[in-house]
């Protein structure tokens, strides 16, 4: 399974209004089915969402952002991020223990590989309190929403050799999740 997020758009879902470049607009992710869904709307089009009776059940993430160019090179070569990038995403849509831990681990990775930033920490309160990390995914302009599993030092040592099944080992990194995420969080 690959997952695959779609690009942002180069124009409102609702309203069909082109975004001219740093336009401010709304972006928001939803699964269906497994499948990441990301829908785009101008900030007119965006309010009046929040205003009708649309819920935002099934919504995983929303957030503001910028219309940019989509052509802007990114620092790190495509061909090296997006194997564990898109098993962030599987690991997301699959959820439960194992996937969360995974797509911690994927992220933690991406973090380092500057093709994450991280954004800031949430306390979900629903049920168990959980801490949700967010990150911004540079390459899908995204921003996802990784539940920081509490990883004991077994739990880390398993996850990573589920990593390395899935992912050849040299592209992980030797430094790839030693748990020492509590590093400086601004990675501007
Ligand atoms: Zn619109």
């Amino acid at each position: 399974m690959e997952i695959k997020i779609q690009k942002e758009s180069a124009r409102c879902l609702k309203c069909d209004a082109v975004f001219q470049h740093e336009e401010k607009h709304h972006s928001l992710l939803r699964i269906e089915e497994k499948e990441f869904v990301r829908e785009d709307y101008c900030l007119g089009c965006w309010s009046e969402r929040l205003d009708g009776k649309e819920g935002a059940d099934n919504t995983y993430s929303c957030w503001e952002t910028r219309y940019h160019d989509p052509s802007i090179a990114r620092a790190t070569p495509l061909e090296q991020f997006l194997p564990l990038l898109n098993l962030c995403y599987e690991s997301i849509a699959e959820g439960g223990p194992g996937g969360e831990s995974m797509a911690y681990m994927c992220a933690l990775i991406l973090r380092r590989q500057k093709v994450f930033r991280f954004v800031r920490e949430e306390t979900e309160e629903t049920g168990e309190r959980r801490s949700v990390l967010i990150f911004l995914d540079k390459q899908n302009d995204t921003q996802i929403r990784i539940v920081d599993p509490q990883l004991t030092d077994s739990g880390l040592q398993e996850v990573k050799l589920r990593l390395e099944e899935k992912i050849a080992p040299d592209e992980t990194g030797p430094e790839a999740g030693n748990g020492e995420e509590e590093e400086a969080v601004d990675d501007e």
